[in-house]
């Protein structure tokens, strides 16, 4: 049953206006099952975050279809309320603590915040004591994680991280693969794009590797892990 499946990707194609004649993404292929955390992997350019802003409904591929949970991905489509997504330079209030500002926006969504998916989320999120602070107080790499956070708020179905491990710490970079393992614990799915393999292979239950717009190879990160070693080196080296 198609609308039960997070998500299907057919032969999706994007070029964007007024640059050279070269595709952005290509005819790229995939399905994201239920529970897992699917690793976007490839090197800059390669096509990553072109297709998250095509399946968050951000920008309209040129050919290929995107069903979320079975239904069409255009923008304001109403499946969309069950994709939630991580980008860089979401804004806070830098004098209103952690807690504040995600309490603000939940309530801008005009959800209460008793609401129990608002304290599953935080407790997923594991901010701890941190929460409690001012955001002026934070580190780059603290408010990177609010901002995560926040994409997770709803507990939606799919959560999309573009980049998340951008600018994070190494303690950072493996606390952020515990909440990615987490949040899809419960049956719920992660997509997580990275350029680097190292970064997403232990927390990654599938991968799906592109280059150049093209997907290379995809599947159980095991295999492609154990099986694909040669391409992996030549993709991060690109
Ligand atoms: P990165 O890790 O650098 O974000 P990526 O894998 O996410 O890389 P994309 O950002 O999707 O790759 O870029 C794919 C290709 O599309 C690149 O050649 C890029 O230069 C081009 N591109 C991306 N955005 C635009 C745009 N708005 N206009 C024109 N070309 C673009």
């Amino acid at each position: 049953e198609l609308a039960d499946v997070p998500l299907v990707i057919t032969g999706l194609s994007k070029k964007y206006k007024g640059s050279t004649d070269r595709y952005a993404v290509r005819e790229l292929s995939f399905r994201v099952e239920r529970g897992q955390v699917l690793g976007l992997l490839g090197p800059n350019g390669a096509g990553k975050t072109t297709t998250l802003r095509m399946l968050m409904g951000l920008i309209r591929p040129d050919a290929g279809g995107i069903r979320v949970f079975g239904q069409a991905i255009r923008p304001g489509a109403p499946v969309l309320s069950r994709v939630g997504a991580f980008v860089e330079g979401a804004g806070f209030l830098p004098h209103l603590s952690g807690r504040a500002n995600l309490e603000s926006y939940w309530a801008a969504t005009g959800r209460p915040v008793e609401d129990a998916h608002f304290a599953e989320a935080l407790e997923i999120a594991g901010l701890g004591e941190a929460l409690e602070r001012a955001v002026r107080t934070y580190s780059q790499g603290m408010r990177q994680r609010l901002a995560i956070a926040q994409a997770m708020l709803g507990l939606p179905d799919l959560l999309i991280l573009d980049e998340p491990t951008n600018g994070l710490d190494p303690p950072q970079i493996r606390e952020m693969r515990e909440v990615m393992v987490r949040y899809a614990a419960a049956g719920r799915t992660v997509i997580v794009s990275s350029h680097l393999l190292a970064e997403v292979e232990q927390s990654c239950t599938h991968l799906v590797v592109m280059e150049r717009g093209q997907l290379v190879v995809a599947g159980p990160t095991t295999e492609i892990t154990g099986a694909g070693e040669q391409l992996l080196v030549s993709v991060e080296d690109g």
